[in-house]
This record gives structure tokens, sequence and C-alpha cells, in this order.
């Protein structure tokens, strides 16, 4: 560098930071994050080890606490037509965009519905699904909500008038304005998750566990299903955005040890998720659709389902130290 582009730069920047500070816009330095939490976080890294699929899914549950910026991702209302509907098991529909969707589970008596889209358009494009893929309006049996935020209840109502499907939700769920509860119109739900409890449809037992944290009425849910004609067992973890409350993530950690220890006992090793963007549900559908021969890639081995439990205990753990030493204080690390 001259010492007349070294001057030039000095006095840009100087200006630059005398801008920042008349206008009071100067961005406060971050706290570091905590000793522990870094130590957490290396050891999910370690815990990956070089497994592509445990490294997306490291990146997607240590999102929030993460001192690397977040990449890309779409907004959960982003929809797309190119993946609605694909069958990503043998008994399983995934009728989603992007970063948002829901999953319809055939059992020999009907469907169940995990989650129900966004918006009402999400629950009309679900109904649309249903006529094309062959199924009776009467064919959906269950709407499971696995929380009471809009991006997985929004498409019930709709669902349940069309359909005559029964409304499973958590029972410490509120109402109210139906933005960050579940709306009065809801009320009363066919079906409130006090404690673990098994749904059963035909020779088909779906569990449900209320696993609160995210929200008050989260509950994660365990479904048998079945790929190149064999039985596996899929888990959907409620809800897993996590804030900056102490309290709340503490519950999550608490609800976290009950979904692993279900998790072991029920052998879960298609561990699934209706925000389909950050564990690379999307590119294993598209390796699905173009190399159909290949193993299933959303069944897991037993040792990958193992560590990605441990990844996700080590990272929302992280993210706890973050907000107790006050590393987070909204939301995500700056
Ligand atoms: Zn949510």
């Amino acid at each position: 560098m001259t010492k007349k582009s070294l001057i030039a730069g000095t006095v840009a920047f100087l200006s630059f930071a005398l801008a920042a500070s008349a206008s009071g816009q100067t961005k406060p330095v971050a706290t570091p994050l905590p000793e522990t939490a870094l130590a957490k976080i290396a050891d999910a890294d370690r815990i990956a080890g070089d497994d592509m699929l445990l490294r997306a899914m490291r990146n997607y549950h240590c999102y929030y606490v993460d001192p690397v910026p977040a990449p890309f991702r779409p907004s959960v209302m982003e929809t797309t037509d190119f993946l609605f509907g694909t069958k990503i098991l043998d008994n399983v529909y995934y009728l989603g965009y992007l970063n948002l969707a829901a999953y319809a589970i055939r059992t020999s008596e009907g469907l169940v519905l995990v989650d129900a889209g966004g918006s009402e358009a999400h629950g009309r494009a679900i109904l649309d699904w249903m006529t094309k893929a062959g199924f009776e309006p009467g064919d959906l049996k269950y709407i499971i909500v696995t929380h009471e935020h809009f991006d997985h209840f929004a498409g019930a109502p709709l669902l349940k008038a069309a359909t005559g499907a029964k409304i499973v939700a958590g029972a410490d769920a509120p109402f109210g304005d139906g933005k960050l509860s579940f709306p009065e119109s809801m009320r009363p739900l066919d079906a409130a998750v006090k404690g673990r409890m098994t749904l059963k449809l035909g020779k088909t037992d779906i569990v449900l566990l209320p696993t609160p944290g995210h929200t008050k009425g989260t509950i994660s849910v365990f479904a048998p299903v079945e790929a190149n004609g064999r039985r596996h067992m899929a888990s959907f973890w409620g809800g897993k955005g996590m804030r900056p409350n102490a309290a709340s993530i503490r519950e999550m950690i608490h609800s976290l040890a009950t979904f692993t220890a279900e998790s072991e006992k029920l052998k879960v090793d298609v561990p699934l998720n209706t925000h389909s963007w950050g564990d690379a549900t999307i590119p294993r559908i598209i390796d699905e659709i173009l190399v159909p021969s290949r193993p299933n890639p959303f069944v897991l081995s037993e040792d990958q389902s193992r560590r990605n439990l441990q990844i996700l205990e080590r990272c929302t753990s992280a993210y706890l130290d973050a907000v107790e030493s006050s590393a987070i204080t909204k939301g995500l690390r700056d």
C-alpha cells in the first residue's frame, strides 16, 4: 500500500467512525461466547466428525448459537411447487416448501398429518394433493399440531372443516389471537396431549410426548414408517427455535432428555423436521428423486441417530450458557 492510499484509507475510516458515532449507530461489540458454550460447540463439531449429514445437522442444531454466520435460509413463507407431495418413505409424503412442511403418514386406516401448513393456502394445497394422490377427504383422520405457532397450524381449521379430521395438540398451548397461540376458533381441541399418549389408528401406534420449551404447548411425535418395505421409526422434535429466555431453554433441555429417552426406547432412526431447510431435508429429497436406487437418505444408522441427538443436546446447552452469560440477548448470535 502506498503512503497516499494509506492516508486516504485512514481518512475514510475516520470519517466513517465519526459518522457512525455522530448518528449513534456504532454497532456494539458482541459479548464473546462463554468458554463453556464454545467447548460444547466444539464437542458438537467433534461428534459430527466427517459425516456430511451430521455436519449439516450440527449446523442446524447450533444455528442459534453458532459463532460462524448462519448461511442463507429461505423464509418459512416462501412457497414452491416442485417438491410438494413427494413420497419420501414408503408411507410418508412431504407436503411442503423449502423451509416449511407438513408430513402425511399413511396407515392402514387412513392418513395422519404432522402439522398443517403455515397458511390457509397451504392447507388447501394439502387438500388438493390428497385428491390428486387418490385419497378421499374422509381419509384424513388426525392432524397433529406440534405447537401453537401459525406456521404449524394455520391450515388446520380449513383441513378439519373439509375432512372431519380430529385436531390433536398440546394441552398447555394457550389460545388467543392466533400468532403465538392457537386462535380461539380452534377451541376446543379434539384431543389435548397432557402426558405421554398413544394415538391408535388401525395397526399403527403414534406416540405423542409433551416437550415444552420452544412453546408451552410443544409436543413431539414418534411414528412407525417404512422404507423399501422395512420398518423404521420416525420422530419429530416438536419445536427447536431458541429464544433468549433461560427458563424456557432449561425447560427445553429437560424435554430433550425425555425426547432422547423415548427415541432410544423406540429405536428412532428417521428424524424428520417441519423446518426442512437446515437439516438437509431438501437436498435429501432431491437426491432421492435423482438417484432412487441409493439407500433411503432419511434412514440413519444407529450410530448416526445417537450422535444426532448428542449434537442437539450440546447445541441447546451451549445456547443456554450463552443466554445466561448475556452473550445472546436477542435470539440469534450477533
Ligand atoms: Zn415455532
